[in-house]
């Protein structure tokens, strides 16, 4: 039985190894994702900025168009003034001319409003893109390392299943079972727990005193009457 126990416990040690491995590099998946979402925001705010470039720059021409309309229009008016008769006459072109003249200065200001605006926006962007470019590299060479130590990580986890699979095969089948629905009990953390001192390394309660004294017999597997855990002799 003492034998038993050992590959019980060495059974044990390989599974919660295995354990925090495995969740080792499920925090690796979730590293990875985390490191594409922060490049990905970036991504997302330089197409928002280049929508918000676009439409200032349509709006700029629309600007021009009009500015362009009302000039040709101004120059009409100018021609006309030439030949007209009467001093009403002259005088409503003259209102006209000014009107267009004023529509202009607005128009102009808003054209002016608008590259101030062209000018912001595309600041904003040369920066999210130089941004974008820096963190690639970092996030790159941080991925290389993660993706590095994962590879080690699958390594090693191969090697214990392998290990497993050798002391699984030194295991009395009813006992392996026995360990498999304890584990199964605890959520598939500890089975096997050492006790020391009288006390359960599993739930840190006392075991009463012939079952601690049986202990030392190696007679038969003992469990711990608390959390039902198999139960070893921690020497
Ligand atoms: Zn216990």
């Amino acid at each position: 039985m003492k034998e038993q126990i050992k590959v019980l416990v060495k059974l044990q040690h390989l599974d919660t190894e295995t354990a925090r491995i495995k969740s080792t590099l499920n925090d690796v998946s979730k590293k990875l994702e985390n490191l594409d979402s922060s490049l990905i925001e970036i991504e997302q705010t330089i197409t928002s900025q280049e929508s918000v470039l676009n439409e200032l720059k349509k709006e700029y021409r629309d600007y021009e168009s009009d500015a362009k309309m009302n000039l040709a229009k101004n120059k009409k008016s100018q021609e006309k003034l030439r030949s007209v008769k009467t001093n009403k006459e002259y005088q409503s072109l003259l209102k006209e001319i000014e009107d267009v003249k004023s529509k202009n200065s607005l128009i102009e200001d808003k054209m002016i409003e608008c590259l101030d605006r062209i000018d912001e926006t595309e600041d904003i962007i040369a920066k999210k893109k130089n941004e974008y470019l820096q963190f690639s590299d970092r996030i790159k060479s941080e991925k290389q390392s993660i993706e590095h130590e994962a590879g080690i990580d699958k390594k090693k986890l191969d090697e214990l299943d392998m290990d497993r699979k050798n002391v699984s095969g030194l295991i009395d089948s009813q006992l392996f079972k026995k360990y498999l629905v304890i584990k199964e009990q605890n959520q598939g953390g500890l089975a096997v727990v050492p006790v020391k001192d009288a006390v359960c390394h599993g739930c840190n309660v006392n075991l009463p005193p012939q079952l601690y004294n049986e202990l030392f017999r190696y007679k038969s597997l003992k469990f711990c009457p608390n959390c039902q855990r198999i139960i070893y002799l921690k020497e």
